[in-house]
């Protein structure tokens, strides 16, 4: 398996551990060039790695990566490993998820999205200052789940053609 950590957030929780920066394009530049330079250092060892072919991309808060930047990453590593993942992983925050960047991620050939919800109370949600906006653009939740958040946001089911989780 491949691992690509994505070092950024756009705000910190309160529990949280993982290494991470605030989210700024002078940052991000710099964590691009990098990335690409290990990439390269590293070829012989990422081809060796990849006898199971995964590819998990996790943060930090990868959806928070313009898509342009994450496209040049993962067009990178395509270059070494051929690009063709048995699973293909990205973790998102849903506050990123509009129906454009989810068909964004499906046609960057991920095949599954771990999203980190942790918690449909506000009020918990503010105690760990876990970022969550109006809860109005993303795509949540799952058609078994058709109520409204208490607060007022609205839900809506995945589109039919993206890949279900396991
Ligand atoms: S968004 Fe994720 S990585 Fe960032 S501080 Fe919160 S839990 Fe940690």
């Amino acid at each position: 398996m491949v691992y690509l950590h994505i070092p950024f957030c756009k705000s910190f929780c309160t529990y949280c551990a993982f290494y991470s920066e605030l989210l700024s394009p002078g940052l991000v530049r710099r964590y691009e060039r990098a990335v690409m330079a290990e990439m390269q250092a590293r070829e012989p060892e990422i081809r060796r790695t990849l006898t199971t072919p995964t590819l998990y991309i996790g943060g930090g808060t990868p959806s928070v990566l313009s898509p342009i930047v994450l496209q040049r990453l993962t067009d990178a590593l395509a270059g070494i490993t051929g690009g063709r993942y048995g699973e293909f992983t990205v973790e998102v925050n849903p506050d990123d998820v509009t129906p454009a960047y989810a068909a964004f991620l499906k046609g960057l050939g991920v095949s599954r999205v771990s999203m980190g919800i942790q918690s449909f109370d506000r009020h918990t949600l503010s105690w760990m200052a876990r970022r969550r906006g109006g809860w109005g653009s993303p795509l949540l939740i799952s058609p078994e789940h058709p109520r409204p958040p208490p607060w007022g946001g609205r839900r809506k089911a995945l589109p039919p053609e993206l890949p279900r989780g396991r």
